[in-house]
């Protein structure tokens, strides 16, 4: 599950983490009203107003805005709350802009300069243990540095049953460039981040930029983190910061249903039972000429009520041209599975696009039957080949 930045940075804030005082606010109202908070909180200076959409780079993009005084902060969050925010990583459309967080400057009173630093904790699945990765070239995309000046990367593995150790702290600090109280910062900084990765069973952290000021502190400037979402059951304070407005309105309606569905761009849509079969079948899809519209794993126990509840969801989606059912009939009973086919058709009524089921393992025989005798506009196979075969006869 993706978090806002506001979000991550409570959670920071929780494991000890510097950040910069900011508070969230929805129109222009309230985030005049933040502002003059932070005034009384932290006395003088400049305000950052940041959107807060799932999306990084909204530097780039112009969602992210220096303001002067508070009528600069009602007219540039004015602006910003309702744009279509378009940066490197969204699509062309963009992210719809719903909240910003109004936040104190990085550039705060009396400084001369600050460093921007780059640091993210992740799972490393290769060797099975967590890993830091650093660089003293924050700010602007990892990527760009990794591309450039690999030897600018650095990365420290942790093994999770000793956890980070103090002596790693410390050279990820050397490695930085920081001496005195801004070395000292730093080994506190990155033993507090991995304590909120650790303790928020998140699969990342990225803070990019870590900034080093001038008079020697550091904090997180900014937070992207993802949590891992098998976790979430010990996390009720996370589950409640999951934004439906960030996610695909389709998605959100199958997860209700507890269907595995992930929207694609293609044009036929699919329905399998088992995860690895679905991705075969996405493969059989592309061999036949098709492109998948979507995965949707339907579960082992698909019963004619979810076979209903899964096509409503594929036909929510207008570029569908044709559905491939593929049920491998282990524990269900493929007759079952063709019932439901055929009782969800009528009940869905006005399906115009033509459905190929193919139907293998316990009862195929007479699951295919029932297709067959139903008079409706549904194909049915045994094998995949005659599934693919039908797939790319209905595509013409
Ligand atoms: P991202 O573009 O989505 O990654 O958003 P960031 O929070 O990382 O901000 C992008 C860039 O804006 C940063 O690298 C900073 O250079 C700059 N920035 C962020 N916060 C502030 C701030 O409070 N004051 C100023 N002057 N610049 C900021
Ligand atoms: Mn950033």
């Amino acid at each position: 599950m993706n978090l806002h930045e506001y979000q991550g940075k409570q959670i920071l804030r929780k494991y000890g983490v510097q950040v910069p005082e900011g508070i969230i606010a929805n129109n222009s109202d309230e985030a005049v009203n933040a502002a003059k908070i932070l005034y009384d909180m932290t006395g003088s200076g400049f305000l950052v107003i940041k959107a807060q959409v799932h999306a990084g780079g909204r530097g780039k993009g112009g969602g992210v805005k220096l303001a002067k005084n508070l009528e600069e902060v009602r007219s540039i969050t004015h602006a910003m709350i309702g744009m279509q925010l378009v940066t490197p990583q969204t699509s062309a459309e963009g992210k719809k802009v719903s909240k910003v967080l109004v936040q104190q400057d990085i550039y705060y009173p009396g400084l001369t300069e600050i460093k921007e630093l780059y640091m993210s904790v992740l799972l490393n699945r290769v060797s099975g243990h967590f890993m830091l990765m650093y660089s003293p070239r924050g700010g602007m995309d990892i990527e760009k540095v990794a591309e450039e000046t690999p030897e600018e990367i650095f990365t420290e593995e942790i093994d999770p049953k000793v956890g980070l150790q103090p002596f790693q702290a410390r050279k990820i600090a050397f490695n930085l460039g920081l001496s005195g109280q801004a070395h000292k910062e730093m080994i506190a900084f990155v033993t507090s981040l991995y304590k909120a990765y650790i303790g928020s069973d998140a699969s990342l952290f990225e803070i990019n930029p870590v900034v080093k000021t001038s008079d020697d502190k550091i904090f997180a400037a900014d937070a992207k983190v993802v949590i891992d979402s098998n976790a979430l059951f010990r996390h009720p304070e996370i589950v409640e910061m999951r934004d439906f407005l960030e996610e695909d309105a389709i998605e959100v309606e199958a997860s209700k249903f507890s269907l595995n569905y992930v929207k694609l761009d293609g044009n036929v849509g699919c329905m399998v039972n088992g995860a690895g079969l679905a991705m075969a079948t996405m493969d059989i899809i592309k061999l036949s000429g098709g492109e998948p519209a979507n995965f949707l794993d339907v579960g082992g126990s698909a019963n004619a009520k979810r076979v209903e509840e899964a096509f409503r969801i594929i036909l929510k989606d207008p570029n569908v041209k044709a559905i491939l059912l593929n049920i491998f009939g282990g524990i269900v009973r493929c007759d079952r599975v063709a019932q439901g086919v055929v009782d969800a058709y009528k009940n869905i009524g006005e399906i115009n696009i033509p459905i190929i089921v193919r139907l293998q393992g316990t009862n195929a025989v007479e699951g295919k039957a029932i297709i067959d005798n139903s008079g409706l506009k549904v194909f049915a196979a045994i094998s995949l080949d005659d599934a693919a075969k039908l797939v790319t006869q209905v595509l013409k």
